[in-house]
C-alpha cells in the first residue's frame, strides 16, 4: 500500500485573545493510503473539521507537517500549489450553505473549471458538467435550475459533482451526510463508494459518530479534544475497541432491535467536552473516563501499538506505566 497523504504531528492553535490559545488540533499523526477511506471520528468540537481544513492548507498550520505524495503542502511553490488544489477537494456538511443560491447548477459546477482554466470553450465545459451530473445520479435537465429547487440529498449530489469537476485524487468529506435524512444518507454513501471505485478516489471521511463510518471506512482514527486516541481498521475498532472513549462512542450507536437495546450495557459519557483553551493535564480524556487513575492526571499517555495496525493512547495498555502503578495492564 502506498501512502498518499502523511499527517505528522500536525498542530493548529487559534489565538483567542489575552494570550489564550485554543488548541483545536494538538499533534495528530496518521498516514492515508492510496484508494482507501480513512474515517476521522469524534464529537463536535474535537477539532476534526479544523484538522481537515489544515490538511487542505485552508488554515495555516501551527506546527507539524502534511505531506501529499511526499511534498510538504504548506511549502509548495505557486505552480505546485495550483496542481495540489486541483487534486484535493472538499465536500461539506451543509450543501445548501456551500452552494451559491444565485448561481445555476451549471454555473456552480463550472466554476472550479473556469478558475483553474482546465477547459477552454463554453461548450466543452457544459458537456463536462452534464457528464458530472450523470456521474452523481442527476441529468442535463437539472443544469439550469437553482439550488433551492433541490432536496437536501440532491444538493449534496451537486456539491459532490462540483468536487469532482477538477478530477481530484483525494477528497475530504466533512460530515457529508450528517445534515441529511437517514433514508437519504445511505444513498449518498453508496454514491460516494461507487465514485471511489470508478475514479480511484481516496477519502478522508469526517464524522461525529460511528454509525455510518463503520460501513464506509477501511481504517478509523478516533479524535478527542485535538488528539487522536485510537487508530485501527474499521473491523478491529468495532470488534475490539481499546480506548475508553471509543467504547463510549460505540455504545452510543443506536441499535434498531429493541430487545438488544434494552439489555445492552451503555457507557455514558459524563460531563461536557472540556474547553480546548484549557485542556485537562495528562490524558485529555481523564475528566470523563470511568477508568481514570492518579497517573492519568500527571502523565500524557504514550502512543502504544497494541497489535499490528491497532494503536491507542491510554495508560491502561502501557505495561511500563501500569507496572509502576502496581496494576496489571488490561489484557484485551
Ligand atoms: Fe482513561 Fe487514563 Fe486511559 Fe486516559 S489514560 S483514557 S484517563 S484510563
Ligand atoms: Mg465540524
Amino acid at each position: 500500500q502506498s501512502v498518499l497523504l502523511s499527517v505528522q504531528n500536525l498542530k493548529r492553535y487559534f489565538d483567542v485573545g489575552r494570550g489564550v490559545q485554543l488548541k483545536a488540533v494538538d499533534g495528530i499523526s496518521f498516514d492515508i493510503y492510496k484508494g482507501e477511506t480513512f474515517g476521522l471520528v469524534g464529537e463536535s468540537g474535537c477539532g476534526k473539521s479544523t484538522a481537515g481544513r489544515t490538511i487542505l492548507g485552508l488554515y495555516e498550520k501551527t506546527d507539524g507537517n502534511v505531506l501529499y505524495e511526499d511534498k510538504n503542502i504548506h511549502e509548495l511553490n505557486e505552480k505546485d500549489r495550483q496542481t495540489f488544489l486541483r487534486k484535493m477537494q472538499m465536500i461539506f456538511q451543509d450543501p445548501y450553505a456551500s452552494l451559491n443560491p444565485r448561481l445555476t447548477v451549471l454555473e456552480i459546477i463550472s466554476e472550479p473549471m473556469i478558475v483553474h482554466k482546465v477547459l477552454n470553450s463554453k461548450k466543452e465545459i457544459e458537456e463536462r458538467v452534464i457528464e458530472l451530473l450523470e456521474d452523481v445520479g442527476l441529468n442535463r435537465d437539472h443544469a439550469n435550475r437553482y439550488p433551492h429547487e433541490f432536496s437536501g440529498g440532491q444538493r449534496q449530489r451537486i456539491g459532490i459533482a462540483r468536487a469532482l469537476a477538477l478530477d481530484p485524487d483525494f477528497i475530504i468529506a466533512d460530515e457529508p451526510i450528517s445534515a441529511l435524512d437517514v433514508s437519504v444518507q445511505a444513498q449518498v454513501v453508496k454514491l460516494l463508494q461507487r465514485l471511489q471505485r470508478e475514479k480511484g478516489l481516496t477519502y478522508l471521511f469526517i464524522a461525529h459518530d460511528l454509525s455510518m463510518v463503520k460501513y464506509i471506512s477501511d481504517r478509523i482514527a478516533v479524535m478527542y479534544l485535538g488528539h487522536i486516541v485510537e487508530l485501527t481498521t474499521s473491523e478491529a475498532l468495532y470488534e475490539q475497541p481499546l480506548h475508553p472513549y471509543t467504547e463510549a462512542l460505540l455504545s452510543a450507536i443506536p441499535i434498531p432491535d429493541p430487545d438488544v437495546e434494552e439489555t445492552r450495557e451503555r457507557i455514558l459519557l459524563e460531563g461536557e467536552l472540556p474547553s480546548p483553551t484549557n485542556p485537562p493535564s495528562g490524558c485529555v480524556f481523564r475528566t470523563r473516563c470511568a477508568y481514570a487513575m492518579p497517573v492519568c492526571a500527571m502523565v500524557k499517555p504514550r502512543w502504544i501499538e497494541k497489535t499490528k495496525g491497532h494503536s491507542v493512547a491510554c495508560h491502561l495498555y502501557d505495561e511500563e506505566t501500569m507496572q509502576k502503578e502496581n496494576r496489571a495492564p488490561v489484557k484485551k
